[in-house]
C-alpha cells in the first residue's frame, strides 16, 4: 500500500461513524495569512492571572503561578509592557503578590485587590469591606477584582443559602471607596449564554461544558444571563463615580445589549480578554463596537502561564500572535485559540484591522487612564 493511502485509512471513522471529538477538519481555504509576532504598540495586558486566592475559602495567602522571569522574557517578545494580576487576593495574601509582582519588577505587573466574600456573615461587613479596599489601596493594589464568584457562587452562608444578589446593598461602600480612590473595578458577570442551557445536541458549547460539566449554570437556582448582567448594570448606575471595567466584553454575544449599556453609563468600560472569539465571528459589529466606544475598550487575554485547561488561555507568545492578528489584521477564517481544535466552539474568526489611532488606545491609553498611569 501506498503511504498516502495507508494514512487514509488510518483516518478514516471505523463503520462510518465520526465521534465529534477525533473530528478535526482543516479548511481549504486558500486565504492569507499575516504572522503578528508584536503588537504595533506596546500594550498593557489588563486581564491576567498569575497569583491565585482563597476564593471563597476565605485564606488570605495566594499561590504564585509562575515566578516573574519566567513571564518577562515573553512579554518583552510580545511588546507587553504591563500585566495586571487581577486575582491578588487581599490582607495577607496581598501583601504577598504586591511583593513578588509588583515591587519586584517596577512597572511591568501591577496587582489588584479582591473582596474578603467569606466575611459576608458578619453584622459589619459592609464597612470591613470598604475599610480592606482602603488598606488595599494603601498598601499598593490598583483595582479591584470581582470574579462571577458574585452572582453565581456568593451564598448568604457563603457556600450554602441563597444566592447574594449582585446588587446587594452590603457592597455599595465597597463600590463607593473604589470610585473615591480611583480604583478601578474589573468585574466578571455571569458566563456565554450556552452556559446556561442543558448540554445537549443544540448547545453551540457542547463540547466545552462537556469538558467542563461544573462550568454549567442550567437550572438550579442560578438566574438567567440577563438578570445577573442587569444586576451589574443597576450597580454601574447606583455609583457613577466609581470606574466599572466589565471583563469579557460585558456580554460579548450581544454587542446590542453592551451598546445600550454603554450608551446609558459613561462609567462602564469593557475589556475583550478570552471573547475574540465571540468579537471574531461577527467581525462587522465587533468592528464598528470598538469605533463607537474606543475610548472605553481595554486589551485583556485572561491569560494563565501553564493554563493548559483552557487553551484559549495559556499564558505563551501564540495566544498573544492571535489576538495581533485579530486586531491589526484583515485575515479571513482563523483560529482562535491554540488548540487542536476551538475549545469554546467550532467555529472561525475574522480580524477587524484597527486603524492605528484606536489600536494605540486599545493596546494601552485606555488601560493606562483607568489605572491612573502617566500618559
Ligand atoms: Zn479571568
Amino acid at each position: 500500500m501506498k503511504p498516502a493511502m495507508a494514512q487514509s485509512r488510518k483516518n478514516a471513522p471505523k463503520g462510518g461513524v465520526l465521534p465529534l471529538e477525533q473530528y478535526e477538519p482543516k479548511s481549504m481555504l486558500h486565504a492569507g495569512e499575516t504572522h503578528v509576532p508584536r503588537s504595533r504598540f506596546p500594550l498593557i495586558d489588563f486581564h491576567t492571572h498569575l497569583t491565585w486566592s482563597g476564593e471563597l475559602s476565605g485564606k488570605d495567602e495566594v499561590k504564585l503561578i509562575e515566578k516573574p522571569e519566567e513571564l518577562l522574557p515573553v512579554m518583552d517578545r510580545k511588546n507587553i509592557h504591563t500585566m495586571v494580576d487581577l486575582t491578588g487576593g487581599y490582607a495577607n495574601g496581598l501583601n504577598e503578590s504586591i511583593r513578588l509582582l509588583q515591587d519586584a519588577h517596577p512597572g511591568r505587573f501591577i496587582v489588584f485587590t479582591e473582596p474578603w466574600w467569606s466575611k459576608i456573615e458578619d453584622p459589619n461587613y459592609p464597612k470591613f469591606q470598604a475599610d480592606q479596599i482602603e488598606a488595599a489601596h494603601k498598601a499598593g493594589a490598583k483595582g479591584i477584582k470581582v470574579l462571577k464568584i458574585l452572582g453565581l457562587y456568593l451564598r448568604e452562608h457563603v457556600k450554602t443559602g441563597k444566592l447574594v444578589a449582585i446588587d446587594d446593598r452590603r457592597f455599595d461602600p465597597m463600590w463607593e471607596a473604589a470610585g473615591a480612590l480611583n480604583m478601578p473595578v474589573a468585574m466578571h458577570i455571569s458566563d456565554p449564554e450556552a452556559f446556561f442551557l442543558p448540554i445537549d445536541r443544540f448547545n453551540e458549547r457542547w463540547e466545552e461544558l462537556h469538558a467542563h460539566p461544573d462550568w454549567s449554570f442550567h437550572g438550579k437556582d442560578f438566574p438567567s444571563n440577563r438578570e445577573l448582567q442587569e444586576a451589574r448594570r443597576r450597580v454601574m448606575k447606583r455609583h457613577p463615580k466609581t470606574q466599572f471595567v466589565c471583563l469579557h466584553v460585558a456580554d460579548s454575544e450581544n454587542l446590542a445589549y453592551v451598546g445600550e449599556c454603554m450608551d446609558e453609563l459613561p462609567n462602564m468600560a469593557v475589556d475583550i480578554a478570552a471573547r475574540i472569539g465571540e468579537l471574531g465571528r461577527q467581525p462587522r459589529a465587533s468592528r464598528k463596537f470598538f469605533d463607537k466606544y474606543q475610548d472605553r475598550i481595554v486589551f485583556g487575554t485572561d491569560a494563565v502561564p501553564k493554563g493548559y485547561e483552557t487553551p484559549q488561555q495559556v499564558f505563551e507568545d501564540a495566544l498573544y500572535e492571535i489576538y495581533y492578528r485579530f486586531l491589526e489584521t484583515e485575515d479571513e477564517y482563523f483560529d482562535y485559540a491554540p488548540s487542536r481544535v476551538p475549545p469554546q466552539g467550532r467555529w472561525r474568526i475574522y480580524g477587524i484591522g484597527l486603524p492605528e489611532d484606536i489600536l494605540r488606545k486599545v493596546y494601552r491609553d485606555n488601560a493606562a487612564r483607568f489605572l491612573g498611569l502617566r500618559a
